[in-house]
C-alpha cells in the first residue's frame, strides 16, 4: 500500500504512543482527584500544556485541550463570538473547512449574526484588500484558515491579524492542516486563537487543542465540571494530550528539514504527473520548484468561475518563473483535476493498484457534492467533480511517487475510455 492520504489522517507514532502507554495503564488517574494518582495525572497534564505552549509561543494558560479540530473551531469561533459585546458580525473565507462554516452558519441561524464570506482567488488566496474592506467597528471575529485541506493554499494570516488589530478584532485561524508544516508561532502569527488536531501530526484521534491568547474572553460551548478553567468541561484526555504534545515537539523538531525534503520530492511529482498527463490540472497555488510543460488553454472548461483559469498560472512558470508574489502552499499537497473522469472512479483505479488518495476531502461524510473549496476558485462544477488529492507523509519516498505517477496515468487512461 502507498499513503498518500495524510491530510486526512496520519497513524500515530511510536514515540507517541509510548509517551501515552503509562497515563492509560498505571498512571490512569483523574487530575481533577485530590489522591497521589490524580496529582499524578494533574502533573502529566500541566506537562503536556507547558510542552504545547513551548512548540506555540504562547503561555501554558492559553492551551485548552479539545478532542480535535471540528471541536477547537466551534469552541473558537462560538466561544469569542459570543464572548464580544462589540457586535454580531463575522468575517471569514468561502474555502474554510466544514467545522468552520457550520459554526459560523449557526451563529447566523440562531444567534442573528451577519457574516461576510470573502472570495478567493484562482489561486485559492484571499484578497487583503477585500479582507480590510470586510471589517466594520462591529465586527465580533475574522476566522480565516492558515492552510487549506484541499488544494493546500496558505493565506496571509499575520497580513490579515494586522488589518484587524488595527479595529482589536479577534482573530481566529484553523492551523489544522498547518500544523508540523508551517511555523505556528502565535505572536508572530498575530492570532488570537488558533486551532489544532492530534491526528494530523501522529497523535491520535480525538485530541487536539484551541490557544487563546489570555486577553481575550472566551464563552465555553461545553458546560460541567469547569476542567480547563472552565473553558471546556469533561475530564480530561490526559493520555492523549500527553500524546499529542508529544507528536508536536516531534514535528516541530524536524520541521525545516522536512519541508524542504517533501517540497523536493512534491514537486517532482506534480512535473512527473503533468508531463505524462498534459491535460491534467494541478488546483492551488502553483510551485516553486516544479517544471511544468506548458498546458493548454482550451477545451477544460476551467475558469468559468471569478479566477483566471487554474493551471494557466503553473504553466506560465516555464516562461517566467515562480512569481516573487505567489502564495505559499503546504509542502506536502499536490491535488489535481482529471478532466474527462470522475475522482471517485479515479480513486477505485488507484485503490485497486494499492494507492491511497482522497477525492476532494475526507471530513465530510458521505458528500458527493463538488467542493466548495474548488467551486469558489471559479473551477467549474464538472471539472471539481474530477479532483484527486495527494497528500505525503514524512515517509514518502522519490520510489513511491515514481510508482504513483505511472499509475496515475494508467487509470487516467482507463477510466477516460470508459467515459467513452
Ligand atoms: N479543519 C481542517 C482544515 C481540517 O482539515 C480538518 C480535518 O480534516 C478539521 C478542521 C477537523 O479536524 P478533526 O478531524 O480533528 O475534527
Amino acid at each position: 500500500m502507498i499513503f498518500l492520504d495524510s491530510a486526512a489522517t496520519t497513524p500515530v507514532r511510536r514515540e507517541v504512543l509510548e509517551a501515552m502507554w503509562p497515563l492509560l495503564t498505571a498512571d490512569f488517574g483523574n487530575p481533577s482527584s485530590h489522591h497521589e494518582l490524580g496529582e499524578s495525572a494533574k502533573r502529566a497534564l500541566d506537562g503536556a500544556r507547558t510542552s504545547v505552549a513551548a512548540s506555540i509561543g504562547c503561555r501554558a494558560s492559553d492551551v485548552i485541550f479539545t478532542s480535535g479540530g471540528t471541536e477547537s473551531d466551534n469552541l473558537a469561533i462560538k466561544g469569542l463570538a459570543l464572548a464580544e459585546p462589540r457586535g454580531r458580525h463575522i468575517v471569514t473565507s468561502a474555502i474554510e473547512h466544514e467545522a468552520v462554516l457550520e459554526s459560523v452558519d449557526y451563529l447566523v441561524r440562531v444567534h442573528g449574526f451577519e457574516v461576510t464570506v470573502l472570495p478567493v482567488d484562482s489561486r485559492g488566496v484571499v484578497d487583503l484588500k477585500q479582507a480590510g474592506a470586510a471589517l466594520r467597528p462591529d465586527t465580533t471575529l475574522c476566522t480565516i484558515m492558515y492552510a487549506n485541506n484541499e488544494v493546500g493554499v496558505v493565506q496571509p494570516i499575520a497580513a490579515i491579524a494586522e488589518l484587524c488589530r488595527e479595529y482589536a478584532i479577534p482573530v481566529h485561524t484553523d492551523a489544522v492542516q498547518a500544523a508540523g508544516w508551517l511555523p505556528l508561532d502565535v505572536a508572530e502569527l498575530g492570532v488570537d486563537a488558533l486551532s489544532l488536531s492530534g491526528h494530523k501530526l501522529g497523535a491520535p484521534k480525538g485530541i487536539g487543542a484551541l490557544i487563546v491568547k489570555g486577553r481575550r474572553s472566551l464563552e465555553p460551548v461545553l458546560h460541567g465540571g469547569g476542567q480547563e478553567r472552565g473553558k471546556r468541561s469533561g475530564t480530561e484526555n490526559v493520555a492523549g494530550a500527553v500524546g499529542f504534545a508529544h507528536a508536536l515537539a516531534l514535528a516541530e523538531s524536524d520541521r525545516v528539514e522536512r519541508v524542504e525534503r517533501i517540497a523536493r520530492l512534491r514537486d517532482g511529482f506534480v512535473t512527473d504527473v503533468i508531463t505524462r498527463l498534459p491535460d491534467v490540472i494541478l488546483t492551488g497555488p502553483s510551485l516553486a520548484g516544479a517544471t511544468l510543460a506548458p498546458r493548454p488553454d482550451s477545451g477544460t472548461g476551467i475558469g468559468t468561475g471569478t479566477g483566471t483559469g487554474i493551471g494557466i498560472d503553473a504553466a506560465r512558470q516555464t516562461e517566467s518563473g515562480p512569481s516573487a508574489s505567489a502564495p505559499d502552499r503546504l509542502p506536502n499537497n499536490a491535488s489535481f483535476c482529471f478532466p474527462g473522469t470522475s475522482g471517485e472512479s479515479l480513486l477505485l483505479e488507484l485503490g485497486r493498484a494499492g494507492i491511497i488518495c482522497s477525492a476532494g476531502s475526507a471530513c465530510a461524510v458521505g458528500s458527493d457534492e463538488a467542493s466548495h473549496v474548488l467551486i469558489a476558485m471559479g473551477i467549474g462544477e464538472a471539472i471539481a467533480q474530477t479532483a484527486v488529492r495527494f497528500s505525503l507523509s514524512a515517509d514518502t519516498t522519490a520510489e513511491q511517487l515514481a510508482t504513483v505517477a505511472a499509475e496515475i496515468e494508467t487509470a487516467y487512461r482507463a477510466v477516460r475510455s470508459l467515459a467513452g
